[in-house]
């Protein structure tokens, strides 16, 4: 009689979109999973993120029900002088997908927890903070003093993770940018014969960044929870000094004055969107982390922000430049470029492929799936990391010899146009079985043992 393959186990390091992801994903690979949150699992901020074909393609593999979570698919992108509101450029943006956080966070709460035929439901623990991980022996320990073990760790516990030093062997801390990012999502109703509106929130599905002469400052607003939120972020760069926030500080407080003041050099119609802010607002520091080679040791796998913290977007041309691009008739690509969820889905969606079907629950085996992972992620995420540096068009193409070092067999895009689907249509399934398939059939001892299905 056959002996049955135990199953392999799972602790996951934080319940953000990276976590709640790789928790699916997991349990549908056969793990048993359990996910540590150090706050409350319905925390997420009342705002908007936008995904790409690719991630979405996935999440919906993994179960998610468009019409469920509210989600609003994007149409076209407009960019606007933010002063004259001249149009500059627009495109097609019908790849883009977006969501309001809490409502993509409660239904992957609901895929986790689920019972059905796709595999344990997850444990979901909130309130558990983790002070320390044990990569080798796979032990994570609490800040109450208990601590936990399981086959695999994955560290998704954002950009002030200190889990990549473990990796590392040295203190790599997130680095703050000059970019900070103030969002809220307001009830469309509200919203209605404001002048505001009439510029920015027309058009259900579509996006628009209204950009503030000079530079330094743009609005990017688009819709979310079944069209009846509209999305706003104003992003102030450079030599904005934005005191509310220091530049250690990840979130901090700005106040609807503060704002009032920084779109005054808008076109006043735009100014009208403060009446709906409330009288205190969050704001963020966008921070990075520095593109590595591998994100994984012994049993732990760093993913998300944790592994990859990038910039959401970067400084836009300034309006000048803008006219210059849009008498030539370039279309812009990429404006916003928002790839750390992204590459968060896709991390996931890498782990959850590597991992499905194993015969054999080792050290030896799950360390050859990590290096596959590692070898899999790494030039990928290196090099979204480099372009979300680079100020939007003007230095993106500056940046591809140093891309091509990282990915040296690969046809890169070669404009900004093509930057969105290179992106976009990359697919790390396929990818990952291949790779996978390719290992299983070598010869070595970092061979898979085969394939199975868990009993
Ligand atoms: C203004 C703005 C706009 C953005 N827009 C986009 C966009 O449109 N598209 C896109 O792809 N990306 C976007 N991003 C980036 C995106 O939000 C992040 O990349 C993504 O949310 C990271 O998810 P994560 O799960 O890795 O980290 P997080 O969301 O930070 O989750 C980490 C979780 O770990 C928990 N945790 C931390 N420490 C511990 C511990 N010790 N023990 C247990 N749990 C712990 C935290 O409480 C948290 O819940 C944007 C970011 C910003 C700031």
């Amino acid at each position: 009689m056959a002996s049955e393959i135990p199953c392999p186990s799972v602790i996951i390091v934080g319940g953000g979109i990276a976590g709640l992801t790789s928790a699916i994903a997991m349990r549908r690979a056969g793990f048993k999973v359990t996910v540590y949150e150090k706050y409350s699992f319905s925390g997420e901020i009342g705002a908007a993120v936008a995904f790409g074909r690719q991630p979405v393609n996935y999440l919906q593999s993994l179960g998610l029900d468009l019409d469920r979570v509210k989600c609003c698919p994007c149409t076209d992108m407009q960019i606007l002088d933010g002063r004259t509101l001249d149009l500059l450029n627009s495109h097609d943006n019908s790849s883009s997908y977006a969501f309001f956080r809490p409502d993509l966070q409660q239904e992957m709460r609901y895929l986790a927890e689920q019972v059905d035929s796709t595999g344990q439901p997850c444990r979901l623990v909130e309130f558990a903070a983790v002070s320390r991980i044990d990569p080798e022996k796979g032990i994570v320990y609490f800040e109450d003093g208990s601590q936990d073990a399981a086959d695999l760790i994955i560290a998704a516990d954002g950009v002030h993770s200190k889990a990549m030093d473990l990796v590392l062997g040295v203190a790599c801390p997130a680095k703050p940018s000059d970019t900070t990012a103030t969002r809220i999502a307001v009830p469309v109703a509200k919203l209605k014969e404001n002048p505001f509106a009439r510029i920015m929130a027309s058009v259900p599905g579509r996006t628009t960044f209204s950009v503030r002469p000079g530079g330094g400052a743009y609005l990017l607003g688009y819709w979310c929870h079944g069209f009846e939120y509209f999305n706003i972020v104003l992003y102030r760069y450079g030599v904005e000094d934005v005191s509310a926030i220091a530049m250690d500080e990840t979130r901090g407080e700005t106040t609807r004055e503060d704002i009032r003041v920084a779109m005054n050099q808008f076109h006043p119609d735009l100014g009208t969107v403060c009446e709906h802010l409330l009288d205190v607002l969050p704001l963020w520091r966008l921070h990075t982390r520095d593109p590595v080679s591998r994100y994984t040791r012994g049993r732990l796998v760093v993913i998300g922000d944790a592994a990859h913290a990038m910039l959401s977007v970067r400084a836009m041309p300034s309006n000048s430049l803008l006219r210059v691009i849009a008498d030539r008739g370039i279309r812009l690509g990429s404006q916003h470029f928002g790839q750390g969820a992204n590459s968060a889905i896709l991390d996931a969606a890498a782990l959850g492929t590597l991992f499905a079907d194993m015969t054999v629950v080792s050290a030896k085996e799950i360390s050859w799936r990590l290096r596959l992972y590692d070898q899999i992620r790494s030039p990928r995420v290196s090099a979204t990391q480099i372009w979300s540096e680079a100020p939007v068009f003007e230095q993106k193409w500056q940046k591809i010899d140093e891309i091509k070092k990282i990915l040296p067999e690969t046809e890169l895009p070669q404009d900004v146009e093509h930057l969105l689907m290179w992106l976009q249509e990359y697919d790390v399934v396929q990818d990952c079985r291949e790779k996978l398939q390719e290992q299983i059939g070598k010869p070595g001892d970092n061979c898979a043992t085969g394939l199975g299905k868990f009993k």
